[in-house]
């Protein structure tokens, strides 16, 4: 069967169609501007991207151009709508409501939506995807598959805050944690690779990407997860604070005369990597500045690395040991360094990472020495191939 794996945004639109026989990518692209001008980007596996400029109010036109794309006579992979078994959608937001990815139905959709006060720059968003597919797919089966769902199964000792109770009675204010799919899907991979049973071991999962999370694995739930409330707490990333004494708000907030929205901008968007460094949120130009001498550049990397050693050992903590520490996502996946600097305050673990080993970019492999008594390792993730497996496994 083939699955169109949709991750909408409020004016853009990922898309990939996955044959979930072989698991390969028939075609991958995104919609840019849309609700402004337009552009679509549609690469068919093996050929080279197309960009063109098409006029999309909504998404639903958005949507009609990756379908069209998609069933081209020419540089399509499917030859009718037929060939589209069921459709897979991203959601930010389930709340407390979803422990599991869900068939949407007239149902779900409403419990969806009622989750979007946790989550409104998102789930509304996401929503939109999912009207305008079932719009021009109405008999086509779609899937919810949710970001927060796999941290559900964490303990109230993680979940609530230190706040008065009726915060989570009134408002169901609590940890919730996001990337679920992806600590799902890599530590899954992880348990495999080392050759543990999934429901018999301890991992910790460093997804790293510019939005940034760990979470800690035992017995195949999650335990614990750094993001909260909303995906702002936790690690130093790319352009969002993580964990900051919440006086802070206040104090700056005074100083510099600026409102509460004014406040949860800068903390979202002019923080992080990009906010200690002066330079940039993405990793890759840090160590270009740091390298010729910019220690704010520097200094953010550090910091950047430092929390994320915090974090393990937190874990670590919280399982009473771990058996794998597994890193991901585009830092994850790709910073040599980062991944040398965080394993070597591993050691009190018994962890011995082999730099040669480590010298990969974007592959799966176990970069810790034969000796090393917790395993160490790269995975890259895979969130569309995610959705796409718990699409099948819903509809089947
Ligand atoms: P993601 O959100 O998973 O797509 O990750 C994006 C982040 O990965 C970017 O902000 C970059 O900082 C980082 N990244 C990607 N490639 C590299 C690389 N080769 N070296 C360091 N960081 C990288």
């Amino acid at each position: 069967m083939n699955i169109l794996v949709i991750n909408c945004g409020s004016s853009s639109l990922k898309y990939q169609l996955i044959n979930s026989e072989t698991e390969d990518v028939l075609a991958k692209g995104l919609c840019e501007r849309i609700g402004i001008d337009g552009i679509l980007t549609y690469q068919p596996a093996g050929k080279d991207k197309e960009k063109s400029e098409k006029a999309m109010p909504t998404h639903t036109e958005a949507i009609k151009f990756v379908l069209e794309a998609l069933t081209n006579e020419k540089t399509g992979v499917i030859k009718s709508l037929a060939e589209v078994g069921a459709v897979g959608h991203r959601i930010v937001h389930g709340g407390e409501k979803f422990t599991a990815s869900t068939v949407l139905t007239a149902e779900t959709i409403k419990a969806i939506e009622e989750c979007s006060d946790l989550a409104p720059l998102h789930n509304p968003a996401n929503l939109i995807g999912v009207r305008a597919c079932q719009e021009l797919m109405p008999n086509v089966p779609m899937v919810a598959v949710f970001d927060t769902a796999f941290h559900q199964t964490m303990p109230k000792t993680a979940y609530l805050y230190g706040l008065p109770y009726e915060y989570y009675e009134n408002y169901k204010v609590r940890r919730y944690g996001f990337h679920g799919t992806s600590h799902s899907f890599v530590s899954k991979r992880t348990a495999e690779i080392i050759g543990k049973p999934y429901e018999d071991c301890k991992i910790i999962v460093c997804h790293l990407g510019n939005g940034a999370s760990l979470s800690a694995v035992m017995n195949g739930k999650s335990v614990d997860t750094s993001m909260g409330l909303t995906p702002l707490e936790g690690l130093v990333m790319g352009t969002r604070s993580g964990d900051i004494d919440p006086a802070i708000i206040e104090f700056v907030a005074k100083k510099e005369g600026k409102t509460l929205d004014e406040m949860m901008t800068v903390l979202n968007k002019k923080s992080g990597l990009l906010g200690i460094s002066c330079v940039s949120s993405d990793g890759r130009d840090l160590e270009d500045a740091a390298a010729k001498g910019d220690e704010k550049a520097q200094a953010a990397l550090d910091i950047f690395a430092y929390r994320v050693v915090k974090y393990i050992g937190a874990y670590a903590a919280a399982m009473n040991g771990v058996d794998a520490i597994v890193f991901t996502a585009g830092i994850g996946e790709n910073d040599i360094s980062c991944r040398s600097k965080v394993c070597k305050n591993l050691t009190y673990l018994g962890a011995e990472i082999d730099e040669e080993l480590n010298k990969c970019r974007g592959v799966e492999r176990i970069i810790s020495t034969p000796e090393s008594k917790v395993k160490l390792l790269v995975v890259p993730t895979n969130e569309e191939l995610a959705i796409a497996r718990e699409t099948l496994a819903l509809v089947k």
